[in-house]
């Protein structure tokens, strides 16, 4: 073997035994050698280069099984540190983390306006006010992932947001000449489903749909673990499926699409009386009261998404759908109508084996995506770059 492919054999099985320590801390040399099949010297003189990394270090002393104790392995999850940022129509939220995803700080900006460059101001104001908080570290802050809701292609570039209308948007290399880290750019939905397979409920399932439902609806998908984004970046658009072939003209110019009966929009629409807008705590309040405007609007609601979510089901096969809403999270009897609904419209064998289940993380999963990009680009490159 040639020094070059010697080199690359190293990195590999430095990333190897890294992962290996990320995921089953604390661990002994012995340990590891056992789980990897590498030799003691490999694992030993790797873990040195790691520890010299400063992402390995070393704590007390474990388990005996006959002879010297041994030094445990752990990982450092704050050698470094990431920023997630979720844009939303209205709102941003902005979370910073350690490498095993702990959020450190988090900081919610409303928007008064959605033009792009008002917007990038205000996001590059809360990564300066993000980064301040950072706590002095070996790499410091080694990335920053943004998402939003519309389409962002391969290339990272935001192509379309249907609802602020921002179109061929390169926020990507406005970010990375600002604060000279890797930016990462992905879809909302994307970000919330991979923030819900690493953190959340949904970790032990290899195949899941996440549905975020909010102005629009939008879908991500995890097949064998991994995100699944379409040839160009734009799966998952599913709130633009048609759900009523003559119905209303939905913005993206097709007629009668899921989002336009099911989103929370359209929930909130139908509870708004003379122009007077209708919030979280007047739906929580008046279920409450039993009002019955309200219960009937949110029967319509899990009817409608129960109606669009047994296609999605009979599309995908998931082992779990995760159901991102503020009010299926707080309001039970919205997941019983969706539950109702699908498996009156499913035969068992389709229907039973799927978990329907609200988001475990809340209005975190989708920044806590985006860390965990970010971390995993990090660690992929600061081993393969020794
Ligand atoms: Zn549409």
């Amino acid at each position: 073997m040639d020094i070059a492919d010697q080199n690359f054999v190293k990195k590999i099985n430095q990333k190897l035994l890294l992962k290996e320590i990320l995921h089953h801390a604390p661990i002994s040399r012995a340990k590891l050698s056992e789980r990897t099949g590498l030799n003691k010297s490999t694992v030993s003189s790797q873990v040195s280069s790691l520890m010299k990394e400063h992402l390995v270090y070393e704590i007390g002393q474990g388990e005996s099984s006959g002879g010297r104790r041994p030094v445990l392995l752990m990982f450092n999850k704050r050698a470094g540190y990431s920023i997630g940022i979720d844009v939303g129509v209205d709102y941003v939220n902005g979370i910073l983390t350690d490498l095993e995803g702990s959020i450190l700080h988090d900081q919610q900006l409303k928007l008064s306006s959605n033009a792009p460059d008002v917007t990038t101001r205000r996001l590059i104001e809360l990564i300066e006010q993000l980064i301040s908080q950072i706590p002095s570290s070996p790499y410091g802050l080694v990335g920053i992932g943004l998402c939003i809701p519309g389409l962002v292609d391969t290339k990272e570039r935001i192509v379309f947001t249907p609802h602020s209308k921002w179109k061929n948007i390169d926020l990507k290399t406005t970010l990375q000449d600002t604060f000279h880290v890797p930016v990462f750019i992905e879809n909302e939905a994307n970000a919330g489903a991979y923030g819900e397979k690493i953190f959340g409920t949904a970790k032990h399932y290899d195949h899941l749909i996440y549905a975020s439902i909010g102005t629009g609806i939008g879908i991500g998908i995890i097949i064998n673990h991994h995100l699944y984004r379409g040839t160009y970046g734009f799966s998952g658009e599913m709130g633009h499926m048609t759900i009523d072939f003559n119905g209303p003209t939905c913005s993206c110019g097709n007629r009668g699409c899921w989002e336009l009966y099911a989103s929370e929009k359209a929930l909130f629409q139908s509870l708004q009386t003379d122009d007077q807008p209708v919030s979280y705590q007047d739906i929580e309040q008046l279920a409450k009261l039993n009002d019955m405007k309200t219960l009937n609007a949110l029967r319509n609601f899990g009817f409608y998404l129960g109606v669009g979510l047994t296609n999605v089901l009979h599309t995908f096969n998931p082992q779990a759908i995760i159901l991102r809403n503020k009010i299926i999270e707080s309001q039970p009897t919205v997941l019983s109508v969706i539950q109702d609904e699908v498996s009156s419209r499913m035969d068992d064998q389709f229907s039973s084996h799927v978990e329907l289940l609200p988001s475990s993380l809340g209005h975190n999963a989708p920044a806590l995506g985006m860390t965990s990009l970010v971390t995993e680009a990090f660690l992929h490159d600061v081993t393969l770059s020794q």
